[in-house]
């Protein structure tokens, strides 16, 4: 008798898509898409299929998966960022190539994967950490392969598979990025698809990719609109939302560290980082020797009349409130432009410009990823700690300060109450880079998980031994 395995697959599908067990693409095999989908059920069900295939498998191959991911993003970070930069059009070429090389070096994976065991008289509890299945993911245009690339290393070490939402002004370098880590990965472990993207991504998909059922958990990373869309899924969501991290240099303070520090953070891809440097307030006893320290480090100081000039053209304002908000022209371009905008032209080699200002310029509550911060002055150390938790909204993303009084440390630690506190050094070194820690682009601040590793991809699950296997305990009988 001759069977039709395609009738049969069209039925069982149908009969599973009825029953509620499968989507209507289920029992389709998506091997060779190498991760690049234009449809929600065909992207989930291929992640959903190599889930099911990765959980066959040991740790060892998930190691062998993430090595590919790592080589992929040392090795090519040149072309890779170079793309990103051509299609962004936001941010510093060096330091799109430096991000994917710094993910793909040093970026948690198996290794994070630690148990805990509880023994004692009644025997012994293991916890172990589980993956959830597959992962709905939503990446800014800030990062968007170095997104991609820190998630999927720490959703695979822990077992997961992903599908992937991009911001769609950098889908293109998402999705080349994507499919060679997927072909890498099928060469090195013959499973293909282990993170799904959505070629054409739109509001449409990330609402179709939220509301599956066949998504376990979602994870956001991004300003305050997709925080407050992945809060209302009615899923479980990691938030790595926005931030508008403020600075407070008190009297104690080492001002040249503090200029250099600024100027690395701040600057750091034209101050893309959600962690970077926004706004600096100084207390008024060292304010004008800190302006000197910060040009004598080599970033650029405008006067009054330029950034009021910069403040009309780079600040807009939106929405039905009419709000400030940064001009998108603006956002990530170099200093050179902006001080074209402010009337009068910066060598290309200036990382940052400064100035002051009073509080209410725009440029100091809002949080605006170019390379222009704002210094405003403060009669005493506790009026710069008060105006930098006003300004920071609250979010708990990251603050710092340049101190070398530790009770002026603890009080703006406690006040802040953000995830992220650096003393005396640049933003980054909270994530490692020049400070202890480990990295992670998506910094989870609203839903609490911190700095995300594997483990924050995971589920707990116990295994229970009753009375046996504590050895070092009572005699055996
Ligand atoms: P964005 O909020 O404009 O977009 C982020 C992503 O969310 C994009 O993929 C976008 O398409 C999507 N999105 C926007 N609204 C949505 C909605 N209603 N439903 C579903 N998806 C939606 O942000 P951006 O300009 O791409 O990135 C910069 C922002 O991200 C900044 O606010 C920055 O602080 C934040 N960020 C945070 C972290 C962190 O770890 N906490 C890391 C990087 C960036």
């Amino acid at each position: 008798m001759q069977i039709n395995e395609a009738l049969i697959r069209d039925v069982v599908t149908q009969v599973l898509s009825e029953v509620g067990h499968g989507g209507p693409v289920a029992g389709r095999s998506f091997a060779g898409r190498h991760g690049i989908f234009e449809d929600v059920d065909e992207a989930v069900a291929a992640a959903r299929d190599a889930f099911e295939q990765l959980s066959r498998r040991g740790m060892e191959d998930r190691k062998k998966i993430i090595d590919v991911i790592r080589r992929i993003s040392i090795d090519q970070c040149v072309e890779l960022g170079t793309m990103e930069m051509e299609e962004t059009k936001i941010g510093r070429l060096d330091h799109k190539i430096e991000k994917l090389k710094t993910l793909g070096e040093m970026t948690p994976g198996v290794e994070f994967m630690k148990s805990e065991v509880f023994s004692g008289d009644r025997g012994l509890a293991v916890i172990e950490h589980a993956p959830f299945g597959v992962i709905g993911v939503i990446t800014p245009v800030t990062h968007s392969l170095p997104t991609i690339t820190g998630n999927a290393i720490g959703m695979i070490a822990a077992g997961n598979t992903l599908v992937v939402n991009p911001h769609p002004s950098g889908k293109r370098v998402a999705a080349e990025g994507v499919s060679r880590f997927n072909r890498g990965i099928y060469q090195e472990v013959g499973i293909d698809n282990l993170i799904c993207l959505m070629a054409e991504p739109t509001l449409e998909t990330a609402a179709g990719i939220f509301g599956h059922r066949d998504i376990a958990l979602i994870c956001v990373t991004g300003g305050p609109a997709v925080a407050r869309a992945a809060l209302n899924s009615g899923k479980r969501a990691i938030v790595a939302g926005p931030g508008n991290p403020p600075v407070v240099v008190d009297e104690s303070a080492d001002l040249d560290n503090a200029a250099r520090c600024i100027i690395q953070g701040g600057g750091y891809d034209n101050n893309l980082l959600c962690i970077g440097e926004k706004e600096v307030f100084v207390v008024d006893e060292v304010f004008d020797r800190m302006m000197q320290a910060m040009e004598q480090a080599g970033a650029v100081r405008l006067n009054a009349r330029e950034i009021v000039e910069l403040t009309r053209n780079a600040i807009t304002q939106v929405g039905d409130d009419r709000h400030d908000a940064a001009h998108p022209d603006f956002i990530g371009q170099d200093p050179t432009v902006l001080a074209r905008a402010a009337g009068r032209s910066v060598a290309p080699s200036v990382e940052l410009l400064f100035g002051e200002t009073d509080d209410s310029n725009p440029f100091v509550p809002v949080e605006q990823m170019m390379p222009f911060v704002p210094f405003v002055r403060c009669r005493n150390v506790d009026e710069a700690i008060e105006k930098a938790r006003h300004f920071e909204h609250g979010f708990r993303h990251t603050a710092i300060i340049h101190s070398h009084n530790v009770k002026n440390m603890t009080k703006m630690g406690k006040i802040m109450d953000t995830t992220l506190f650096v003393k005396n050094g640049p933003c980054m070194a909270a994530l490692g880079l020049g400070g202890e820690g480990y990295i992670s682009f998506s910094i989870a601040g609203p839903t609490g998980e911190g700095v995300t590793t594997p483990l924050t991809f995971t589920r707990e699950r116990r295994c229970s031994m009753i009375d046996d296997l504590w050895i070092l305990g009572k005699p055996a009988n």
